[in-house]
């Protein structure tokens, strides 16, 4: 049996942690198993304009790496992949169901089932509909519409016995029928309703495993049963923990950053982002920017396969302790059988730690390519990159090491290179800069580097041993003095690098231009 997997978001405009975490698992089962993988589109409730929310799920979904066989932008032997393409299927289902008797028209009003909803309430007893208004005949149904009413199409469920499935993460569940509503599957508009499609659009593309978010556990057996009526094999399911709030095990939810940023991990990576985000001109706001969302991370320059290796780690483990996989690692050793049930927290250190190693990994070209477009966003290189702006901003990589920890930090690791005058932090300056005796040090430090030769950072920190020494004071006073009236500010790769990068000429210039300054 090939397999076939899917995952079927509705347009919301955006890419969630929690779908996305659906989208690999998906992803990854069917390459596992050289089987397909299929991008469906739950577009039938969505009122808003398709293509434009479609598009942030389709940009996240190609930048995570994760491709589909089949859907959006590839189409494939089962198109149209788009839900609301697909009603004439979903109705011609609806009548199969009710010319086979699983489905029947209900002409009951609202009033009507409340009033029994209500009994069932006070007598202590789940409501189970009467059927009292159900039309099993055409001459039920003419009555009924005489009467001036409308009818709806509800599943006959079955109200005794139960439905056991073998769900891949949970093992046996069993949901009792008469736990079940008659739960209506088209209007009396004759649109259908979601459950019904989406077991007819996963039966017609022949989609063999259903593996999705724990909170569709509870559709199950309504969509089992729609399934096994039509005649339909059921898929085999595997319910996926929830992804839930940082330290607890309530869903992760995007309106609710408030409440995360009193996470102090969760608060250092959103503000970290917000910090890059703002330089590249982005405002960060709930729906689009946030790190519930997928776009923050691409924004921010964390990359595609850390998050990947994050995400298969969200309620997925190989052996309880190896962290870090490379992509093809991660399709040969996926098991749906090492999915955790209990939900899987989202943990921002974590990721952290993977993004750190994933970037530790890379080449300083590697890099360069990597983190050239940001310092372009920011508008502090020309596009195209001259190449003596790619020669500094690699010289900057280099000396940065593993401070750099995603592509965004390059723009406050590396503008006070690419700008003639950058800005003084004014912070910076009063703590390193106004304390007493800091010019005296400043000024022979530059008659110093004057002559060093060659300019580079070992002789540069020579030159400034020299001059605390003869002075008698300690490095830290001239060292953090230097670096700010060099850098404006107080973070950066080491200083005798940014000198050495920075040039002689500039060097003393900014030196000279800060003497003024300091007390
Ligand atoms: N469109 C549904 C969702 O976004 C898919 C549910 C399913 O996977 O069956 O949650």
């Amino acid at each position: 049996m090939t397999v076939r997997t899917r995952f079927a978001p509705s347009p919301t405009g955006y890419l969630h942690i929690g779908g996305v975490r659906t989208a690999l698992f998906n992803w990854l089962f069917a390459r596992q198993r050289g089987g397909q993988f299929i991008l469906r589109i739950d577009d039938t409730d969505v009122a808003r304009n398709v293509d434009e929310a479609l598009e942030p799920i389709l940009s996240g979904l190609k930048w995570l790496g994760i491709d589909w066989d089949e859907g959006p932008g590839v189409g494939g032997p089962h198109a149209p992949y788009f839900q609301s393409q697909r009603a004439d299927r979903h109705r011609s289902a609806v009548d199969r169901l009710l010319a086979s008797g699983h489905a029947y028209r209900d002409f009951a009003t609202t009033a009507e089932l409340d009033e029994e909803r209500k009994a069932a309430q006070a007598a202590g007893k789940p409501f189970l509909y009467s059927r009292r208004f159900a039309a099993f005949t055409e001459a039920d149904a003419a009555r009924f519409a005489t009467e001036g009413r409308q009818s709806v199409v509800r599943l006959k469920m079955p109200r005794e016995s139960s439905l056991v499935i073998d769900d891949a993460v949970r093992g046996r569940v069993e949901f009792a029928w008469e736990r079940e509503q008659d739960h209506v599957i088209q209007r009396a508009d004759g649109s259908c309703l979601y459950h019904l499609a989406s077991v007819v659009d996963d039966h017609d593309l022949e989609i063999t495993h259903v593996i999705r978010a724990e909170e569709h556990l509870s559709n199950t057996p309504r969509q089992a049963f729609i399934a096994l009526s039509l005649g339909y094999e059921l898929p085999a399911y595997a319910h996926l923990p929830l992804v839930a709030e940082p330290g607890s095990r309530t869903k992760l939810s995007k309106r609710k950053l408030a409440q995360y940023l009193k996470n102090p991990d969760f608060k250092q990576v959103a503000e970290h982002g917000t910090r890059i985000a703002e330089r590249i001109g982005l405002t960060a706001d709930a729906d689009t920017f946030n790190p519930v969302i997928v776009d923050f991370y691409r924004e921010v320059g964390y990359l595609p396969w850390a998050i990947d290796n994050y995400l298969a780690l969200l309620g997925w483990s190989y052996d309880d302790k190896t962290e870090f996989f490379s992509r093809d690692e991660l399709i040969s050793r996926f098991t749906l059988e090492r999915i955790n049930s209990s939900p899987a927290s989202f943990d921002p250190k974590k990721l952290w730690a993977v993004q750190d190693h994933s970037m530790h990994a890379l080449s300083v070209d590697e890099k360069l390519a990597f983190m050239l477009p940001f310092l372009v966003k920011a508008k502090l290189v020309a596009d195209p990159v001259p190449p003596e702006a790619a020669a500094t901003v690699r010289r900057v990589i280099e000396a940065s090491g593993d401070r750099l920890k995603v592509g965004g930090d390059i723009l406050a690791y590396a503008d006070f290179f690419l700008v003639d005058e950058p800005p003084l932090d004014e912070t910076a300056v009063k703590q390193r800069l106004a304390k007493p005796g800091v010019g005296d040090l400043m000024a022979k430090y530059a008659a110093a580097i004057r002559s060093v030769e060659p300019f580079e950072p070992a002789p540069l920190e020579e030159a400034l041993k020299r001059v605390i020494e003869e002075a008698g004071v300690k490095v830290g006073d001239l060292v953090h003095a230097v670096r700010v009236a060099v850098t404006g500010k107080t973070v950066g790769p080491g200083l005798y690098d940014c000198l050495a990068i920075l040039g002689r000429e500039k060097s003393l210039v900014r030196l000279e231009k800060a003497l003024p300054l300091c007390g």
